[in-house]
């Protein structure tokens, strides 16, 4: 079969070995497969991302010097079931599942492993017991974006958001984004996005943000008295005394880069709160007076729960998120490589989705 291949540093197009399945196992013939920021994060830190993994004790398979074929945001067609299944999914039904293969020797994360494919391919395995299927009339496109959102879900959940919060959602990314569609699924608001790009900035509004920032034009914390945050500790007394009533700001850092959650903590209220959605694949540097000071709450989030994963499967099935409007073209297995990069240098690109059949 045709895979998007990482070998040697860089993505190559190149035919493999299909896989078989194992007990438990299911073969399916890739739909669709989003290409996710880890996954650029992935090809360019691939030893720094095994090493941290192995530290932690982590269950992703990829080796050094190894292929590696990514993508794990798929929507897949059922082909073949393996043994030791039940067959309660026959032959063409579309299905999603959390990236995980349940193996004989354990759990591998799909798309992080040179033992099994990942979503850049055009047949991948999945496990029966933990596949979804797509429900009537949501397309395949759709679908595939039911993990990226659970990661949105994950991430509101976690905060931990209230209704007197002011909200911030710095990054309007595939993970800021579905931060703002999943707060506004729930009600929550008002959002303050902010970002660079304005096709990004374009995106967060129509997912609903109430405000959406420019940071080369102004700073968003600029924001929070508008917003009801008081700008000291002396103002939240006075405002307390006289009856007023205030909000806590509470910010989800959707970037990952080196230096946002301390910039974010110095220009912040004190009592932020800090929701670090983003993956920082590198060492980054903290001030902890500045956070000590201020008291500035740092939470940081991984991925979603199977709960919050079938939660967000409905929600697209059920349009109760606009979260499709995230995607900003389809491609090929061939124009994949050349997608990689597009995403890291155009900002105007959001989520684009592999179609290995395209
Ligand atoms: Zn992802």
């Amino acid at each position: 079969m045709r895979a998007v291949i990482r070998r040697h540093g860089a993505l190559v197009v190149d035919h493999m070995a299909a896989p078989v399945p194992a007990a438990g196992q299911v073969l399916c013939k890739t739909l669709v497969c989003g290409i996710c920021g880890s996954d650029l994060h992935a090809l360019d830190h691939y030893d720094h991302m095994i090493d941290m993994t192995a530290q932690m004790g982590g269950f992703s398979h990829m080796k050094k010097g190894a292929d590696t074929v990514f993508g794990h945001e798929f929507c897949c067609e059922v082909l073949e079931s393996g043994p030791g299944t039940d067959g309660r999914f026959k032959p063409g039904t579309r299905v999603v599942s959390t990236p995980g293969l349940i193996t004989p020797d354990g759990f591998e994360a799909v798309g992080y492993s040179s033992r099994i494919p990942g979503g850049f391919a055009e047949t991948m395995l999945l496990s029966e017991m933990l596949m979804l299927e797509v429900p009537n009339g949501l397309s395949s496109e759709h679908a595939a974006l039911t993990e990226p959102l659970a990661v949105g879900e994950h991430a509101v959940i976690k905060a931990g958001v209230e209704a007197d919060h002011a909200l911030m959602v710095v990054g309007c990314g595939p993970v800021g984004l579905a931060v703002i569609a999943c707060l506004k699924a729930r009600g929550l608001g008002p959002i303050v996005a902010c970002d660079y790009s304005p096709e990004r900035r374009a995106a967060a509004q129509a997912m609903g943000a109430d405000q959406v920032i420019d940071p080369a034009q102004s700073s968003p914390h600029d924001s929070w008295a508008a917003l009801g945050v008081p700008g000291s500790r002396a103002e939240g007394v006075v405002a307390a005394a006289q009856g007023k009533s205030v909000r806590r700001p509470l910010i989800f850092e959707c970037v990952g880069a080196p230096g946002v959650v301390q910039a974010l903590a110095s220009a912040a209220p004190a009592g932020t709160r800090i929701l670090v959605a983003g993956v920082c694949m590198e060492t980054d540097r903290i001030e902890p007076l500045v956070l000590i000071t201020k008291e500035i709450e740092l939470r940081y989030v991984l991925g979603y729960t199977a709960e919050e994963f079938a939660a967000s499967l409905r929600n697209l099935a059920e349009g109760v998120t606009g979260y499709a409007g995230v995607i900003t073209s389809v491609v090929s297995l061939d124009e994949t490589p050349q997608a990689f990069t597009q995403l890291q240098t155009d900002k105007s690109q959001i989520k684009i989705l592999v179609a290995p059949g395209k």
